[in-house]
């Protein structure tokens, strides 16, 4: 057995299984392990995002591992250009804590490691030469696994191609590791111009009293927090947690902006929720939340088709897909599961 930070034991022969077929790491820190009721993935929200189950090793014939296309769209060897105006940055491999739902399972905790200065330099030549983008998400893995100074040489080495940059972290640092939330984090963010944080909270008790001081450092230092959750069964697949969740966000300071459904990442079936149902909770939420608290029910269209709001791209269901219309207008199907 193997032990996580707070003494929970965990099955290494499935842990042996898990981390080679998925790719994905088994680490977690002790803050987030410890808001765990259980150590049980069957039975606790918290615990079933951090301890693997056997279900990950059914990888299911549309699964991939890079079920949103990043690579199909990698222009430099850390940068990915999909969308006209903006571009992600892979900064790092590495997270705190290794969500068993994460979709880039093609990158993180592969030991690529830190972006390097090559590769910062390679990014830097495409984006000098690519005016149309004005934005850059700094993800991963995630970005905050860096120290300050490294990140802080990072983005001014962006704003040097282009000052008018807006910059977004994606980081799931204040939800399970708020201590990484510092002063000096949080001044040196607020620095730059143009500077936002999109996190990952996907249930309310993930809102601790660490999470909201986390968070206020960062939105009093000027940089506003949006969050994106993960619509994930058996974790906040209900309308009651869905509604604490994204009350508990807007009084934190933070801005509930998508709501994922999830991808059609390798061994991830067993946490996806049927679209219809994924409909029907926002049709409850709404009568529930004002729009403050109401994300975009959003999901990411198979192999790189782009990112659409599910309620006004779907077109029809058929027994076997769900059929969107793409940014582009060209259909995309996403499989219907039992
Ligand atoms: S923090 Fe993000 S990149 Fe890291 S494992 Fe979780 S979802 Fe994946």
């Amino acid at each position: 057995m193997r032990d996580t930070p707070d003494g929970r034991q965990l099955d290494e022969e499935l842990l042996r299984g898990v981390e080679p077929l998925t790719r994905l790491p088994f680490g977690v820190s002790r803050y987030y392990a410890g808001l765990a009721a259980s150590g049980d993935p069957n039975a606790d929200p918290i615990a079933a995002q951090f301890v693997p189950r056997p279900e990950e090793l059914v990888s299911l014939p549309y699964e991939s591992s890079d079920p949103i296309g990043d690579k199909r769209f990698l222009v430099t060897s850390r940068l990915v250009h999909h969308y006209r105006d903006r571009a992600l940055l892979l900064v790092n491999d590495r997270c705190a804590t290794y969500c068993r739902h994460c979709f880039r399972r093609h990158f993180t905790g592969h030991g690529g490691g830190r972006l390097t200065d090559e590769q910062l330099e390679e990014a830097c030549a495409y984006l000098a030469r690519t005016p149309a983008i004005r934005e850059l998400l700094l993800s991963g893995g995630d970005p905050l696994m860096l120290s300050d100074q490294e990140l802080e040489s990072v983005i001014a080495r962006l704003k040097k191609v282009d000052p008018g940059y807006i910059i977004r972290i994606c980081t799931r640092m204040p939800v399970v590791l708020p201590s990484r939330m510092t002063d000096s984090l949080a001044s040196m963010l607020g620095g730059f111009d143009s500077m936002w944080m999109v996190i990952h909270t996907n249930h309310p008790r993930e809102i601790t009293d660490d999470f909201r001081a986390g968070v206020r450092l960062v939105t009093r230092a000027g940089v506003p927090v949006l969050n994106q959750a993960v619509l994930l069964r058996g974790i906040n697949d209900d309308v009651d947690t869905l509604e604490a969740l994204f009350r508990g966000l807007v009084r934190a300071g933070v801005k509930p902006y998508y709501l994922f459904q999830g991808d059609l990442a390798a061994g991830t079936a067993h946490f996806r929720v049927p679209i219809e149902r994924g409909i029907e909770l926002m049709r409850e939420l709404r009568g529930r939340l004002s729009g403050l608290a109401l994300p975009t029910y959003a999901v990411d269209l198979p192999g790189g088709g782009g990112k659409v709001p599910v309620e006004s791209a779907l077109l029809r269901t058929e027994p076997d897909a769900y059929v969107f219309s793409g940014p582009d207008g060209v259909e995309f199907r996403y499989p219907r599961e039992a």
